[in-house]
């Protein structure tokens, strides 16, 4: 028997990263299907999620077909660049610096968000997605059975237009609109007390400037690629910042701090206590000193993380960051939009093609809550316990990007139609390598406190440039970095153990 019938074969509630992504996927090859994206602002403002991972540049370049826009339009980012200081008034050329020698091997990006959404949503519409904007999903009335789920949507400009869909993909972003509305929706606050502040300015002085290498001579040496387009973190215990270096001549700038370990020291406005923060490191002050604020582009949130118990349904399905987010340190919140798209574009059209889909819906709700919960213990809990201290977070560095190159990223590269429908840390290899992770995590996290007790916390935060032995890539040799990061956490072992009792000391 034909299913009744409906205005659309699917909704999408959002239509930045997410929806647009989503909306492009269905349509190509299924050029029948008809598609309605709703997105609430007539225009996107800059978001974050800014900086681009491995996943992710495999997905926006493989998956989404965006190299042009890409290579065009946006900065080509140079991996993932530390710096830790030991007291405000250090110079630049005495810092400790964790970061690549040479530019990335595979594609990473800067991305100025509002301009990559729009494109994206465009395309999506060139591949004939309709789009009602500005318009928010107001009411939505699931379906139970077989009958179409109906939405009140509102356009900006007034009234209220019902409709009726057999799919309904909620890509709304932290707003998380279905997994609220179903009580399935959980802050981690309790485990995972975030909070962020940033800002996007203008007039930054760049690491590679002619200004920063003459008043640093050490800018010079040992780094061979460019560090201004690397995501540049200034790092301290509880706390770390984010530069990232922005297609339009500006930068991004942000604070996140875990805050059982650190209070953000208050200021009149949150800018100001941005940067009175910023100003507080050298790599910052070097940076930021004569740098000016966009007028109106300051944010704050408070609790980054959170997570829905459940995914999917009866024709309903969440993806991005509408299932959960966790932490922005490593950058991997479009690596879990590249996996739930992509799952959630699977599973929609098997359903609409009339195949069964129930074992797609079982595995996502089994898969998402295991796959956040193996992620969030292997990488960020308690973590900012120790990110301050270089010698740790060199250790953590080493092993946790030689896990994600042997792990998600290899994985993605080498057998894309598979990987893509499934969860990262799938599987006894992924479960394994989880448990691997969340266990020097949790060393990683007490030998941090027992420096602080020791009083030998950030002992190495001076004087080092470590660069990893070789360019990243998504092969074994992987396993040479994860060894070379067992070694530096062993040795940080052994130093802590033998280090005398402050009281000795005294
Ligand atoms: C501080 C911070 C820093 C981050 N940095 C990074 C990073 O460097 N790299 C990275 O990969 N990730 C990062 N992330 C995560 C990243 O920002 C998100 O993963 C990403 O922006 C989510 O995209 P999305 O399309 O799922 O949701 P969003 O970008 O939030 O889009 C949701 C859309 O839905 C629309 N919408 C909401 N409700 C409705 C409704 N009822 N009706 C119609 N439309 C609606 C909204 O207007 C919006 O356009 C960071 C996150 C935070 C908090």
């Amino acid at each position: 028997m034909n299913p009744p019938p409906a205005d659309y074969d699917v909704v999408i509630m959002g239509g930045a990263l997410s929806g647009a992504a989503a909306g492009m996927m269905l349509k190509r090859g299924h050029p029948d299907l008809r598609v309605l994206i709703v997105e609430r602002t007539a225009e996107f403002d800059r978001k974050v999620g800014e900086s681009t991972s491995e996943v992710a540049g495999c997905f926006l370049t493989r998956v989404l077909h965006q190299g042009a826009h890409l290579s065009a339009r946006q900065y080509q980012k140079h991996g993932l660049r530390m710096w830790f200081c030991k007291t405000p008034q250090d110079s630049v050329d005495d810092l400790t610096e964790i970061g690549p020698n040479f530019q990335s091997r595979l594609p990473t990006f800067q991305l100025d968000r509002a301009l990559f959404d729009e494109h994206l949503l465009k395309e999506a519409c060139d591949f004939g997605c309709g789009l009602m904007r500005p318009a928010t999903v107001k009411t939505i009335t699931l379906s139970e059975d077989d009958s179409p789920h109906t939405l009140e949507i509102t356009p900006k400009e007034g009234g209220t237009r019902a409709v009726t869909t057999r799919w309904l993909i909620d890509a709304s972003g932290k707003a998380a609109v279905l997994a609220k509305k179903l009580g399935v929706h959980h802050s981690a606050e309790d485990e995972h007390p975030t909070s962020s502040i940033w800002c996007r300015f203008r007039n930054v002085n760049g690491l590679d400037s002619f200004k920063s290498r003459e008043m640093f001579p050490n800018l010079m040496k040992g780094v061979h690629g460019l560090r201004t387009t690397s995501t540049n973190h200034l790092m301290g215990r509880g706390w770390w910042c984010w530069i990232i270096p922005l297609s339009d001549g500006s930068y991004s700038a942000g604070v996140t701090w875990d805050r059982r370990y650190f209070t953000l020291p208050e200021g009149p406005t949150l800018l100001a206590r941005l940067q009175a923060h910023l100003m507080a490191h050298p790599v910052g002050r070097l940076m930021f000193e004569h740098a000016v604020p966009d007028a109106g582009d300051t944010f704050y949130y408070k609790n980054l993380a959170y997570r829905s118990e459940r995914i999917t349904g009866n024709r309903w399905v969440m993806v991005g960051d509408a299932c959960g987010f966790m932490d922005p340190l490593y950058s991997h919140g479009i690596d879990f939009i590249a996996h739930t798209v992509h799952a959630a574009v699977g599973l929609v059209k098997k359903n609409l093609a009339g195949e069964c889909t129930r074992e797609i819906t079982d595995y996502l709700n089994m898969a998402y809550p295991r796959c956040w919960r193996i992620w969030f213990d292997a990488l960020y809990k308690d973590k900012y316990a120790y990110i301050g201290d270089a010698e740790l977070m060199n250790a953590a560095f080493l092993l946790d990007l030689g896990a994600y190159f042997i792990g998600p990223v290899r994985l993605v590269y080498s057998n894309p139609d598979y990987e893509w429908t499934r969860l990262p840390y799938d599987g006894p290899a992924g479960t394994f390598f989880g448990r691997f992770m969340a266990f020097y995590n949790r060393r990683l996290v007490h030998l941090a406190n027992e420096r602080v007790r020791k009083g030998m916390h950030g002992r190495r935060n001076h004087g080092h440039l470590w660069t990893p032995r070789q360019s990243f890539s998504p092969d074994n040799s992987a396993l040479r970095l994860m060894w070379d990061g067992i070694k530096v956490w062993l040795k940080a072992e052994i130093t802590t153990k033998l280090a005398p009792e402050l009281s000795a000391r005294a």
